[in-house]
């Protein structure tokens, strides 16, 4: 006799912290007013939570591939394929990403037989940060092919960009063409074994290919005239494989969506086949309408048995270490959970927590604990009253990891396959 309820997980993005001395020795998180979020943790089941593992630092990518319950230690391959991702691009799994700089080098480029550029030296690494221009010289090298294999680029913020490698008998062993120093010449990639060696050397003619493709191209002539160096060579490096991660629906058995903001996570969802709708007045920043992303959830919650949703705002305040805006985030979170609540039907099973710390006093992901709520039908209430990183200490959940979520969360929507007999 089970029936079926639906799962959402609400995450406010980096809201984990420390004690904070202005706070008098409270975290912003049980500073800030949140009536809702302490509903939350009275209602239902709390405790703490390591995203990764005790100790561990998570990346936003790392974070939220453990909460959907994919083992990052197993199918995380490096920033590339998540970057490459994170900016709209198409990754299909078994592509080969890098990320990659528009740099500037002097003198004439030659690739020799043996896989090493001579004639020309780094001279920034960076192109002085370029930041316009970029979408036409990406476009001037996207689509061209090497051998039997086709290069994608696509640009980012300021001189980044993302190279997506798509072809037959592709390794991600590679070493980086950036040499990550200036008066240096580019490197020639190398790769550690057969497959991978074909990588680099598609790779290095992709190099040589960028420069004589953008030398001459009117935004650097432009550069020039204007006495700025032009960007005029694609430098690759973190060669990573898009990994063969199944798709949500099929590891789940239910239909997923994400409510997200930012580009990472998106691309996340993405590659897992989830919906992941564009929400209008979701920034991505402070001044982001936490009620819009609610609205979504709720919609998304209509024809999706499990949405999972991330807001930005309190990750803001952390890095850049506001007290004020951290609380603030913290509070938009609670508006946000307030309206799941007050939306979503009696039969949706709620959890409540961070993909990571981003304390005040650090300014970055720590490896410390989040608190963890859950809510919903059968969920056994402990004798935690408020959502904070010490309260829910007494909670019934006790400590468990971001994989775990799924797991404890299939169950109670009574989704789970038996494990045996
Ligand atoms: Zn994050």
């Amino acid at each position: 006799m089970s029936t079926r309820t639906k799962g959402a997980v609400l995450i406010a993005d980096g809201l984990g912290d420390r004690p904070v001395a202005e706070l008098d020795g409270r975290t912003p998180l049980e500073a800030a007013d949140t009536p809702y979020l302490d509903r939350v943790a009275a209602e239902g089941e709390c405790g703490q939570m390591d995203p990764i593992a005790p100790g561990v630092r998570p990346g936003s990518d790392t974070a939220h591939l453990a909460i959907l319950g994919y083992d990052p230690f197993k199918v995380y391959t490096g920033r590339g394929p998540f970057e490459a991702l994170g900016i709209g691009m198409d990754v299909q799994r078994g592509d080969i990403c890098f990320r990659c700089n528009f740099a500037t080098i002097e003198g004439e480029l030659t690739l020799t037989s043996d896989g090493k550029f001579t004639g020309a030296k780094v001279a920034d690494r960076r192109a002085q940060r370029i930041s316009e221009g970029t979408h036409d010289l990406a476009e001037a090298v996207n689509g061209m092919t090497v051998e039997d294999v086709t290069c994608y680029v696509k640009e980012s913020v300021e001189h980044r960009a993302a190279l997506v490698l798509r072809g037959p008998g592709l390794g991600a062993d590679v070493s980086d063409v950036d040499p990550h120093d200036a008066d240096a010449p580019p490197h020639g990639a190398e790769g550690k074994d057969e497959s991978s060696r074909k990588t680099a050397r598609i790779a290095n003619q992709f190099v040589l290919r960028s420069w004589e493709a953008l030398k001459d191209h009117p935004v650097n002539q432009q550069r020039v005239a204007d006495g700025k160096l032009p960007a005029n060579i694609v430098m690759p490096r973190g060669a990573g494989i898009a990994p063969h991660l199944e798709a949500f629906a099929e590891r789940y058995g239910v239909p997923g969506a994400c409510i997200v903001e930012t580009g990472l996570i998106a691309g996340i969802g993405r590659y897992l086949e989830m919906t992941v709708p564009e929400v209008p007045g979701a920034t991505g920043g402070m001044d982001t309408d936490e009620l819009a992303l609610a609205r979504a959830v709720v919609e998304m919650l209509a024809d999706h048995d499990f949405v999972l949703c991330n807001l930005k705002a309190p990750d803001l305040g952390g890095h850049d270490s506001d007290v004020r805006g951290k609380m603030v985030g913290a509070q938009k979170f609670d508006n946000l959970v307030a309206a799941v609540l007050d939306g979503a039907a009696d039969e949706v099973h709620v959890a409540i927590t961070a993909d990571h710390a981003t304390p005040i006093s650090f300014g970055d992901h720590s490896g410390d604990t989040v608190p963890i709520a859950i809510c919903g039908p059968n969920v056994r209430p402990d004798s935690v009253r408020s959502f904070g990183e010490r309260a829910v200490v007494a909670g019934g959940l006790a400590r468990i990891r971001g994989s775990d979520i799924m797991p404890i969360l299939t169950n109670l929507m009574g989704v789970q396959e038996k494990f045996g007999a």
